[in-house]
């Protein structure tokens, strides 16, 4: 715990120098929490949230944090008062607060994936906007849609930037994190939170992890996980309240666990296929990995954005990661700083592999045996899209 004190001491000093290094904030933010000062490495991860509200790890742990310094109070107050937790939701993609601040990211910040951006367009964004229009024709805003697709490659950041396309809230919810509370609380937790996303109408619903509900576990299933998916279809057909206005989205990477009865129409009945980033998405995530560091003039991202074909956010995050640990052992030797560049990327992709080849597999076993209504089509186009490719590298 010393040690880990002296690191966050020596990384401070560092940053006075450079603030805006978010890779030595994140070091700080690890030491920190190391070294049991919990409340400040909470408002380092603030910061690396603010800077992109998808880092996962930053995301994960300012939670930790949180449950370090508010466990107990916490605790109590579920106790007390049933709807305690429902602070645990997610809201505009940040963690905590008791209401939904309006999403930041739009589509301006999804890098590439046209297409996607095109189909998220048309089915949500365009309702939400000319609901007078939809209404014209008898339809309306609202409704239920699952996003699915390998880890990792921008599900929930795609929702968050439709959401905020369409200038409308988003509430995200971890159904896992529903799952860990008490017995009995979790159903009046979601019903909770449906009541405060048809308040806040036109909303968007986010229901990351759906598959923790699932079928194919049902043997396991308890008792409580059964009572949060009947819960669940009663939300989502509007039988405890009127829906209009909030569209529930939901992900997973795993469709297949998904259970049926919260496919069928009325609840998340369509489904859309967010494949792994293109070439363009590739490139803007690697730009946003490497922001704050310094680059040197020989790295061409488009480049790398060519050679990391097959690659999730995670896995180009993790080159990137990886090439800076290489540049920083350099200028750790050298005693001045050291460009990322071109070697240091060669060297990383040596060690780095794309994760999604393993979640292709499985789906196109499914693909194959289970394409009941055509749901994973779109998971074959992409692959025959894929093979029909030159040069392409897995
Ligand atoms: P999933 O929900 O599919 O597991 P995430 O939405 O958490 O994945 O995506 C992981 C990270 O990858 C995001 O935080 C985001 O920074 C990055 N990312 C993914 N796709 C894109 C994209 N098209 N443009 C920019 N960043 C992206």
């Amino acid at each position: 715990m010393k040690e880990a004190a002296e690191r966050a001491a020596a990384l401070r000093e560092a940053l006075a120098v450079s603030p805006d290094n978010a890779p030595l904030r994140r070091l700080l933010a690890r030491a920190l929490f190391e070294a049991g000062a919990a409340a400040e490495a909470a408002r380092e991860w603030e910061w690396l949230l603010e800077r992109d509200p998808g880092d996962a790890e930053a995301r994960a742990g300012r939670e930790r944090c949180r449950e370090a310094l508010a466990v107990p109070a916490e605790e109590e107050e579920a106790a007390a008062a049933p709807r305690g937790r429902v602070l645990r939701l997610v809201e505009g993609g940040r963690q905590g607060a008791a209401r939904p601040r309006p999403p930041r990211l739009t589509f301006a910040d999804v890098g590439g994936m046209e297409e996607l951006k095109e189909e998220l367009g048309r089915r949500i964004v365009d309702p939400f906007r000319r609901p007078e229009l939809y209404r014209a024709y008898g339809r309306r805003a609202g409704g239920g849609m699952l996003l699915f697709g390998p880890p990792g490659c921008g599900k929930t950041y795609v929702a968050q930037a439709t959401a905020g396309e369409a200038g409308v809230p988003i509430v995200v919810v971890a159904i896992e994190e529903i799952l860990d509370l008490y017995v009995g609380e979790s159903e009046k937790h979601l019903a909770a939170i449906f009541a405060e996303a048809r308040r806040l109408a036109p909303a968007v619903l986010f229901f990351d992890e759906v598959d923790a509900l699932g079928a194919s576990r049902q043997q396991a299933r308890q008792p409580h996980e059964r009572r949060l998916i009947s819960q669940l279809l009663v939300e989502l057909d509007g039988a405890a309240a009127d829906n209009a206005g909030v569209l529930v989205l939901g992900a997973t990477n795993s469709l297949w666990h998904v259970d049926p009865a919260l496919r069928r129409p009325g609840r998340f009945d369509r489904t859309i296929f967010v494949p792994p980033p293109d070439a363009a998405a590739r490139q803007a995530i690697l730009g946003l990995a490497l922001r704050g560091k310094p680059v040197g003039e020989d790295l061409d991202l488009g480049h790398w954005a060519r050679l990391t074909e097959g690659f999730s956010g995670a896995d180009l995050t993790a080159l990137v990661e990886e090439a800076t640990d290489r540049a920083m052992q350099e200028a750790l030797a050298g005693g001045k700083v050291c460009p990322l560049s071109r070697r240091h990327f060669a060297a990383a992709r040596e060690t780095v592999q794309p994760s999604t080849t393993e979640w292709f597999e499985t789906a196109r076993r499914y693909a194959k045996y289970a394409n009941e209504a055509g749901t994973y089509d779109p998971v074959l186009a992409y692959l025959s899209r894929q093979s029909g490719r030159p040069g392409r590298r897995r």
